[in-house]
């Protein structure tokens, strides 16, 4: 083992499974065969173990011991309480995989662990059928989603009626989910998309073109210098607010359960279901049901 393994400490025997930005990262046969236990034992992934034992026999799921280094760049995530936060996953959408990170200090599989580590796994589950399988998901989830953004710009723009947003969400899948691409040509086009509501709103003419117009600085903002949004983000509760309070529209209470923080939702709708993947709601059946196709 040289130096790095050291620092880090991985189990003995563990071996490098994955390198991402030439970051080694290691696991074991024995590790993921934990992994996979937890996933039977938690009742939250139980209904998706076949799926999910699929995953990491193909190699799409990687369990690994968590390396320090990374936590930085998901830190966000880490919104769990304490005794719970042993893992992280992540989805990198190049590879096609979902990397499942496991605090190598764990020495407790009990049943807190079992169920954040499914929740994580499941929630990156979420965007891999997105990436992997976009017609899938389309069909599998757009009834949700229609609610999730009709709710949330009634809410945000003061509508008197949830809007139509048919044609809005299939832009945002074929511009942003897809592609990933925050151009100024998608965020205009955007921006006409929500003007095209602007007569159902109690807001003057001149409010609703601001409150729109901030709706697209939070995105593009985000994208440009995330750290500079982040620490700027109470100027943004006019659209952040909404978009927690949108979810409660949807699953009611159960969204209190969540330990996401909500910001993606506004450029991924894929974020919308693994938020409403990650407590048991009205629609966890269907959101589940579509997982199976993965
Ligand atoms: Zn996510």
């Amino acid at each position: 083992m040289n130096n790095v393994t050291e620092l880090f400490a991985p189990p003995i025997g563990s071996e490098v499974f994955a390198k991402i930005d030439n970051q080694p990262f290691y696991g074991s046969e024995s590790l993921s065969l934990k992994f996979l236990e937890s996933m039977r034992k938690s009742s939250h992934s139980k209904p998706l173990y076949n799926t999910i034992e699929k995953l990491v026999a193909n190699g799409t799921l990687v369990p690994c011991w968590l390396n320090k280094s990374i936590l930085k760049l998901v830190i966000f995530r880490m919104t769990a309480p304490d005794s719970a936060k042993n893992g992280v996953a992540f989805f990198i959408p190049k590879y096609k995989k979902i990397y499942i990170l496991i605090d190598n200090n764990i020495n407790n599989w009990g049943f807190a662990s079992n169920d954040w580590i499914s929740t994580i796994t499941i929630h990156e589950m979420c965007h891999l059928l997105a990436k992997t399988k976009p017609s899938a998901f389309v069909s599998a989830y757009t009834p949700i989603l229609k609610e999730y953004y009709g709710n949330l710009f009634k809410r945000i723009f003061q509508l008197n009626i949830v809007p139509d947003v048919s044609k809005f969400i299939k832009f945002l899948f074929k511009k942003f989910e897809f592609t990933a691409n925050t151009n100024l040509y998608n965020l205009n086009k955007y921006y006409e998309y929500v003007m095209e509501w602007k007569e159902l709103s109690s807001f003057n003419s001149e409010d609703y073109q601001s409150m729109a117009m901030l709706l697209i600085n939070c995105i593009k903002i985000r994208h440009i210098n995330f750290s500079a949004w982040y620490t700027n983000m109470s100027k943004f509760s006019a659209i952040l607010g909404p978009m927690r309070q949108a979810y409660i529209d949807v699953i009611g209470e159960a969204f209190n359960g969540v330990n996401t923080n909500v910001f993606q939702e506004l450029d991924v709708p894929s974020e919308v279901i693994a938020v409403i993947s990650e407590v048991k709601n009205k629609y966890t059946s269907k959101v589940y049901q579509g997982l199976k196709k993965l």
